[in-house]
């Protein structure tokens, strides 16, 4: 198989991939792996969502039968059920219920999903925070849920999530009158300073994570440059630079993983070599063979879809067919020779171009050795009318 081309019977990539091309395949294939990646975080991230809510409705039932069983109970069982079960688990088995029909919703795209799981993470962020407020710890669920959309890579969900789980300890704090217990941040100074402090923890936290997004970035682009870079020249080292098909190296190479691989296909060799193209030197000169075999090589180039083709050396070219018939080979051999016949170069109308072709095709053994030789007979007998085509 050619390094960064494309093997015969199933095809990588099309034909001549210039740079630009291979820059945005690569690209683009880099991108769908990126998306498979994040769908399935998308995923995880979704069922921790749901795991937190029933983890913490598990915590409030545990918390609950100890302290109805202690003296520590400062109001009645129902009150407490109420505040710290039924209402918050509530709340959260809404948000989780929402959740849950965006994800299995195929109105919304991957994007829209990402924002709704991460929004619903502080949205339960909220509802468990302005419930627990008097443990200023809890705004460390606002740093999960800040924490979590750092996978995606992405400045803007994680921007908003930082935004959204800021405003959610703000409201909760300055303006939710929630528990008649609760101490607001203004009557205690102590509480003030842990409402500060979460601010602050939240926002340093939020820049760090930005930071390593910025980096990660870096590191992925710096990957994805390197391997395009990998991947032309390994290109480079299979092309031949004057016409743009592949060079004998790549023939042998593709020779190789024939034998290696495929037993049970039907391979034809065509070659090629240019009718009299010393002649073609010496009469217009050097730069106008290479016009010619640049030209030639472009009629090829017209056939990959059937073949692919090699620049074996000089003026001789070799066509190697997958899976078609000796009969199918010979009418694309055909069509090339026409279409070699009708070059017409403008500064030079008496220049007309031909080649002969010898073809040879195997099927039981492959033994790509004897296809060759088999092939180059059949152009030793071309070659004795030329412009023509003889077949093993
Ligand atoms: P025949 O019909 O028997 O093939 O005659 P021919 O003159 O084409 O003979 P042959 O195929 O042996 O000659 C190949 C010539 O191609 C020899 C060399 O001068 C020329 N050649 C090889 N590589 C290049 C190249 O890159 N550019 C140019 N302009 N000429 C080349
Ligand atoms: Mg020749």
């Amino acid at each position: 198989m050619i390094p960064g081309g494309k093997q015969v019977g199933f095809k990588r990539f099309e034909f001549s991939v210039d740079e630009e091309k291979l820059d945005d395949m690569y690209i683009r294939a880099v991108q769908d792996e990126y998306t498979k990646i994040d769908e399935s975080w998308l995923q995880l991230h979704y069922k921790t969502s749901v795991i937190l809510v029933i983890f913490s409705l598990l915590v409030e039932i545990a918390m609950g039968m100890i302290l109805v069983n202690s003296d520590m109970l400062t109001t009645t069982v129902y009150i407490y059920y109420l505040k710290f079960l039924i209402i918050p688990s509530g709340l959260n088995f809404i948000l989780i219920t929402i959740e849950t029909l965006i994800m299995k919703s195929k109105r919304f795209s991957q994007n829209h999903k990402i924002y709704s799981v991460s929004l619903i993470y502080v949205g339960i962020g909220f509802v468990l925070f302005s419930v627990h407020c008097t443990f200023t710890s809890a705004y460390y669920i606002f740093a999960i849920a800040i924490m979590l959309t750092a996978i995606y890579a992405d400045y803007r969900v994680t921007c908003v999530t930082a935004l959204a789980s800021i405003s959610s300890i703000i409201t909760s704090e300055l303006f939710l009158e929630w528990d008649k217990d609760k101490i607001s941040v203004f009557e205690n100074t102590h509480r003030m300073g842990d409402f500060l402090i979460s601010l602050f923890v939240l926002l340093a936290f939020s820049i760090a994570i930005m930071a390593v997004i910025r980096f990660e970035r870096r590191k992925n682009s710096a990957g994805i440059q390197k391997e395009i870079e990998r991947q032309l020249l390994q290109q480079s080292v299979h092309m031949d630079e004057m016409t743009g098909v592949y060079n004998r190296k790549a023939f042998r190479a593709e020779m190789k993983y024939v034998e290696d691989t495929a037993s049970d296909r039907n391979y034809t060799l065509a070659i090629v070599d240019i009718d009299k193209f010393k002649d073609v030197n010496d009469t217009w000169g050097h730069h106008v063979g290479d016009r010619c075999l640049i030209e030639f090589a472009k009629i090829l180039k017209e056939f990959c879809l059937d073949m692919t083709p090699f620049r074996y050396g000089g003026d001789e070219f070799c066509l190697l067919f997958c899976d078609k018939s000796m009969e199918e080979a010979e009418a694309i051999c055909g069509e090339i020779k026409a279409r070699v016949n009708l070059l017409c170069f403008e500064d030079y109308p008496t220049l007309i171009l031909t080649a002969s072709f010898g073809i040879a095709s195997i099927s039981d053994q492959v033994d790509t050795v004897r296809l060759f030789i088999h092939a180059d007979r059949a152009l030793y007998e071309a070659k004795k009318v030329r412009n023509a085509i003889r077949t093993f």
